[in-house]
């Protein structure tokens, strides 16, 4: 399989070329040039697989450059810190089904991709005796799945900006115990717009970026879209049979369009057997905006209780707009360039209806997500985190002729407080969490100023 650019100004890459380079050269995202469609005969022979063995499967579609015994150690590796057997379970509960994505060591889906890629990243460094050095800025959950990634991993270093006292304490726990020496926590007296400005001028700074070999494992990774692909068959072959039907849909909470635009990819794969997906959006609406209207317009980021989905700007929305327009990639471009300018895409009729043939979708307020999560446990005893409960409520919306699968994106015991806001109680908290606070911790504390972090970085960089 080779890899393209979704604006077609880079040469086809391999796959292992697309995991380390992460944006394409020319601005775009990378997509496989083409979606397998599986066969009948091989979709019989990959229900009954273990996760483990269903990932391999559907990894060796889109990588041909690794040895295959290679890529099953990395897989196994990847998924023995789960702490399921099934890695990925779905269980029924009312009138939904709810794939708990949140099994991992940060205990929210993230770890589904980025354990892979912790474990792909230290391999293919080995191969080219090379070394790393990722640099990223959080608001939270994704700083502790890309810590716990890294962590460990030969030849690779983190060095994750978060803002002091601005992210839940949990997620902050979750960060600072980790205490390998590879792994560093900066701590940044300011907002998550300073980290973030922080990073993206380092990165700006080609010299620097090059010296320190600096690399993100931001959501645009390929291997991370790929990683999740995988939980949709999983869920899919089970709830199928468990209900006895041919097709069913998915309601997917969603911010950066990572984890539904994998659900496309899975519903190409499995020949339109994923009826249509739910796109689940918070008050943070553009997407929904999207499917129901054409309307794809930059508003202002409202915080919300499910904050891992309070987006605008969705970084893989691009990958969709390729498929949408045909795989041209010259019109891509000339979009993404407008809507640079203008921040605002505007669709046709004929357009929307296509969307519409692979997307619901449903905005949700913050009061309808606590109302959710309290009228779920009332009728089914189980909690739901408010990420879960948005696309929980959507697929209310959309239940009618098909079963849906709910992905469970975090463990409730990461968000007490919105929790205990529906419910009058803090969800029990499982075993990861909770010795966190007796941890040793490792964290600096620097000012938001570009030159102090550019300092620590040359200092404690592999
Ligand atoms: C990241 C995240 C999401 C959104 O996923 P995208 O791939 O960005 O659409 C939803 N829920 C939780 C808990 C997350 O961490």
């Amino acid at each position: 399989m080779r890899y393209l650019s979704t604006r077609g100004g880079v040469a086809p890459l391999a796959f292992k070329e697309t995991v380390l380079s992460g944006l394409a050269e020319d601005g775009g995202l990378i997509v496989p040039e083409l979606v397998p469609v599986l066969p009948e005969a091989e979709i019989g022979a990959l229900r009954d697989l273990s996760y483990q063995e269903l990932a391999f499967r559907v990894f060796r579609y889109f990588v041909d450059d690794i040895p295959r015994e290679d890529l099953r150690r990395l897989i196994n590796r990847a998924y023995a810190t789960f702490t399921h057997p099934d890695i990925t379970p779905v269980v029924k509960k009312g009138p939904v089904w709810i794939l708990e994505l949140f099994h991992g060591p940060t205990l929210a889906f993230k770890d589904l991709a980025l354990q892979f890629l912790g474990h792909l990243f230290e391999y293919l460094l080995a191969e080219r005796g090379e070394r790393m050095n990722i640099l990223g800025a959080t608001s939270g959950d994704t700083g502790s799945a890309a810590i716990y990634g890294v962590r460990g991993k030969k030849n690779l270093a983190i060095f994750i900006l978060h803002p002091h006292g601005r992210v839940s304490p949990v997620q902050a726990l979750q960060m600072t115990t980790v205490t390998d020496p590879n792994v560093f926590n900066l701590a940044i007296e300011g907002t998550f717009d300073d980290c973030q400005a922080i990073v993206k001028r380092l990165f700006a700074d080609l010299e620097f970026k090059r010296k320190y070999r600096l690399g993100a494992v931001n959501s645009i990774n390929w291997a991370r879209v790929m990683a999740q692909i995988v939980y949709y068959l999983w869920a899919y072959f089970r709830v199928a049979e468990a209900e006895g039907v041919e097709r069913v849909r998915f309601s997917v909470p969603t911010g950066n369009f990572g984890d539904i635009f994998a659900g496309y990819l899975a519903r190409r794969m499995l020949s339109g057997r994923i009826e249509r997906l739910i796109l689940a959006t918070n008050e943070n609406d553009i997407l929904t905006r999207f499917v129901n209207r054409g309307d794809y317009s930059v508003r202002e980021v409202v915080p919300t209780i499910s904050p891992s989905m309070d987006i605008q700007v969705a970084s893989n929305f691009e990958r969709y707009l390729y498929y949408l327009w045909g795989e041209d990639p010259a019109r891509v471009r000339e979009a993404m360039e407008r809507f640079g300018e203008e921040k605002r895409l505007e669709f046709s009729p004929e357009e929307i209806e296509r969307v519409r043939e692979d997307f619901l979708s449903a905005s949700v307020t913050q009061e309808e997500t606590l109302e959710t999560i309290r009228e779920f446990y009332r009728d089914t005893g189980y909690i739901l985190d408010p990420h879960t409960a948005v696309g929980v409520r959507a697929a209310l919306e959309f239940l009618e002729d098909y079963p849906v699968i709910c992905l469970a994106t975090a463990h409730p015991a990461k968000f007490p407080e919105a929790v205990s806001r529906a419910l009058g109680f803090e969800p029990p908290v499982p075993e990861p969490l909770s010795d966190l606070t007796s941890k040793p911790r490792r964290v600096v504390l620097l000012p938001a100023e570009v030159e102090a972090v550019r300092r620590f970085i040359s200092e404690h960089a592999l």
